[in-house]
């Protein structure tokens, strides 16, 4: 038997009703802030990532799936979103476009090749986001207020916002010293990986995995130290804005990101929730001001951030959720050949009116059908014998009150769609109100 790759996993259709409902919350969320969605490809020349995240970073030295395509050319699966759509942002001149800033989301899979393990794959998937075209602090709290507005949508609790500032290239580069200099006095008391990686990426250090509780690592030198006063000010103007946006921070000083393009502010959205495990982190990002004349565009200031989606799904299972609602809304029962064909008629009905129908394939008898039924979990079953197609009617089930009525044949689809929409409590998606979810 052949077996799926290690660190890969199938989404079944019963888990693909939680994706749906997840991406339409980004889509909703995302029409608020005004950011429109950008699909890049899952494959990009190899020299992308490496001078885009950084040839330092773990993800590139360790972690990317990297070939020879069959025309000699290296290319890698993204291990991130960003440095393609900046690629394409060039590659398209968007950013000469003079509707500025370009505000831009994307969800789609990434791969790196990390140990797998709870919250953790090889290929996983990535809702993100781009603001790019403007240095004003309101661009960077609006991108966090995006990603707050999106966790809230969700009804996530116990999120926190930690935020940091590493200061422009000249401020960063003076903190890299710093950092390097107070490391290279403790070696040894560092991790083994951690004993190389502070020669050549020091502030990778600072966001070791293993070492994280390392008092080396917490009292080290502080990057908002080394920013110079434009800096500062920008980072005041972000707090300010967060502040009046009413949106709770704390101040990490210690906060560092992965990646190498980071400037000025960095960010991560953290959630104290049990089915998380030890990864918390359900997203980051932060400003790359560099990063676009860096892969040779023009001067262009940018921030985003990128979610984990995996990981925001086992946040919600933390959050006692009720199982999403049935979206199924008829069973079709048939008994008899005559009604059958009948209810064939009603089904195409039906459907063209826009409710979701299933029915038996299986000529089971009734009580199979009912069983069928049950698993399907329809909002009502439709029971058609030969008797009630003499009488030009049906029998209507509620299997949420129990209730059953008949039904005259032309008179179900509008008696199906009132009752839908009697229940719907005039709200969309999930309402606290109602004991199921709305639709
Ligand atoms: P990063 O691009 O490393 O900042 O990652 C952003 C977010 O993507 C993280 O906070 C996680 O939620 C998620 N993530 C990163 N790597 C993985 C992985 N290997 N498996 C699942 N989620 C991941």
């Amino acid at each position: 038997m052949i077996t799926k790759i290690k660190g890969t996993y199938d989404l079944l259709p019963e888990q693909t009703a939680a994706w749906q409902q997840l991406e339409e919350v980004i889509a909703a969320v995302s029409k608020l802030y005004h950011f429109q969605e950008i699909r890049t490809p899952i494959f990009e020349a190899s020299e992308l990532f490496h001078r885009g995240v950084g040839d330092t970073t773990d993800i590139v030295k360790k972690e990317t799936y990297d070939f020879l395509d069959r025309g000699d050319r290296s290319v890698t699966l993204r291990p991130e979103g960003t440095a393609g759509v900046v690629r394409s942002i060039i590659e398209n001149k968007l950013y000469s476009s003079p509707n500025l800033p370009l505000k831009y989301y994307y969800i789609g899979p990434m791969f790196r090749y990390e140990r797998p393990q709870k919250g953790r794959q090889r290929q996983f998937h990535q809702f993100g986001a781009e603001a790019m075209g403007s240095f004003d602090p309101r661009l960077d709290a609006e991108v966090i207020g995006y990603a707050v507005t999106l966790l809230k949508a969700l009804r996530l609790e116990n999120v926190k916002v930690k935020i940091n500032s590493l200061g422009d290239k000249a401020s960063k580069l003076s903190y890299r010293t710093t950092l390097q200099a107070y490391l290279s006095t403790q070696v040894e008391g560092l991790c083994t990986d951690c004993q190389h990686r502070y020669l050549e990426n020091p502030l990778r250090v600072l966001d070791c995995k293993v070492d994280h509780d390392n008092p080396i690592l917490i009292n080290a030198p502080k990057p908002l130290k080394s920013l110079n006063e434009a800096d500062q000010l920008h980072f005041n103007q972000v707090l300010a804005y967060l502040d009046a946006m009413g949106i709770d921070y704390i101040v990490d000083e210690s906060l560092v990101r992965g990646l190498d393009y980071y400037t000025h502010t960095v960010f991560e959205l953290e959630a104290d929730l049990p089915t998380l495990g030890s990864q918390a982190t359900l997203g980051g990002g932060g400003r790359y001001n560099d990063l676009v004349e860096s892969l040779d565009g023009p001067a262009f200031p940018a921030v985003g951030f990128a979610f984990g989606m995996e990981r925001l799904l086992l946040a919600l299972e933390s959050m006692e959720q009720k199982k999403p609602a049935s979206y199924t809304h008829v069973f079709m029962i048939a008994l008899g050949d005559k009604a059958s064909v009948a209810s064939m008629n009603l089904l195409t009905k039906l459907r063209h009116g826009g409710l979701i129908c299933e029915t038996d394939f299986f000529s089971r008898p009734l009580k199979g059908q009912f069983k069928q039924a049950e698993r399907v979990n329809p909002k009502f079953i439709l029971i058609l014998g030969d008797d009630e197609l003499a009488q030009n009617v049906v029998n209507v089930k509620n299997t949420k009150t129990g209730t059953q009525e008949t039904v005259a044949l032309e008179e179900v689809y509008r008696y199906i769609v009132d009752a839908i929409q009697s229940e719907a409590h005039q709200c969309s998606g999930h309402c606290s109100e109602c004991e199921d979810d709305c639709e």
